[in-house]
């Protein structure tokens, strides 16, 4: 006979790419519970058969959450325990979710974490740079100038910044940072982790440009890119305006933009704007 104590949603992370990276822990979870919700049931059917589990599997994605939701609690509350898994690594790290436990939580049921891969600690790890506080950044928007508007707000994050970047958009996103941060800030990106082509490549995000641009062979594949936040004594706004208009008395905007960037390390598009704004003002 059933019992009537509600079941408890566990969120298990699955490998991000080497499947020995599913933690005993995890398999036993998978093994034992009545029903695993996951975000692509076919892919997911394939990591289980591996494992010789035989699960019974239901699909919960982007745009079924919510109506899945409601469902799936009322399994929980008769007391069903239900495993959520996504395609890669840890769910909810920009995979879905976020629904599901927040009304979870809501109803006081019990959720319980199975803890592994998530590309975004793996390539962190492995990064070299600071990881006493990062801030996880996921996908920056796909539109260029909310994406810009999204890294303009990152310029002055002294926290190592995280991000998952499709692989068709480096080239043009490694562009955008080099805009906005600087061709020398430092930056790992992190490409295949725990896979056969597993590489990471680490210098500046300017060296990372040129190493994408001259390796069209690894143009394929799964990325993160972790980069290292502003220096403290990166040159304030004001300052940088001072130091502008000091030298468009004897320069044009574009001399006094390039000057100011040599003089202050500062990005190129923080000089050329400030030096526009200031000779449109004289
Ligand atoms: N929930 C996942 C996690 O915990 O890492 C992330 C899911 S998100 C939809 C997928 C993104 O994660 C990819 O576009 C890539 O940026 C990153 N990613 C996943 N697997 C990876 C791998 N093996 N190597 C590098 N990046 C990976």
């Amino acid at each position: 006979m059933k019992e009537t104590k509600t079941g408890c949603l566990f969120v298990v992370a699955t490998p991000i790419g080497n499947l020995e990276d599913l933690s005993p822990r995890a398999q036993q979870v998978l093994d034992h519970v009545d029903l695993i919700a996951a975000e692509d049931t076919r892919h997911s059917g394939r990591l289980l058969a591996h494992f010789n589990i035989d699960a019974s599997l239901i699909s919960l994605h982007e745009h079924n959450e919510t109506e899945r939701t409601s469902g799936l609690l009322k399994r929980l509350h008769a007391g069903d325990n239900i495993a959520l898994i996504c395609d890669a690594g840890t769910p909810l790290i920009s995979d879905p979710g976020f629904r599901l436990l927040q009304e979870a939580r809501r109803a006081g049921l019990a959720v319980s974490p199975i803890p592994g891969p998530c590309a975004a600690l793996a390539a962190l790890s492995v990064a070299g740079l600071p990881t006493d506080r990062f801030v996880f950044e996921g996908f920056l928007p796909a539109k260029t100038a909310a994406r810009m508007q999204r890294l303009q707000g990152l310029a002055q994050e002294q926290r190592t910044l995280v991000f998952y970047v499709p692989v068709h958009q480096l080239a043009r996103q490694l562009g955008n940072m080099v805009e906005v941060f600087g061709e020398h800030r430092v930056a790992t990106l992190a490409r295949e982790l725990t896979k056969l082509h597993e590489t990471i490549s680490h210098g500046t995000l300017g060296d990372l440009q040129e190493l994408w641009q001259r390796n069209p062979s690894q143009h394929k594949g799964e990325l993160v890119l972790v980069v290292g936040g502003a220096q403290e004594a990166e040159t304030t706004v004001d300052e940088l305006q001072q130091l502008v208009s000091i030298l468009l008395e004897n320069m044009g905007p574009k001399q006094a933009a390039q000057s100011a960037v040599r003089i202050s390390g500062c990005a190129r598009n923080r000089a050329y704007k400030i030096a526009l704004e200031l000779a449109g003002m004289r």
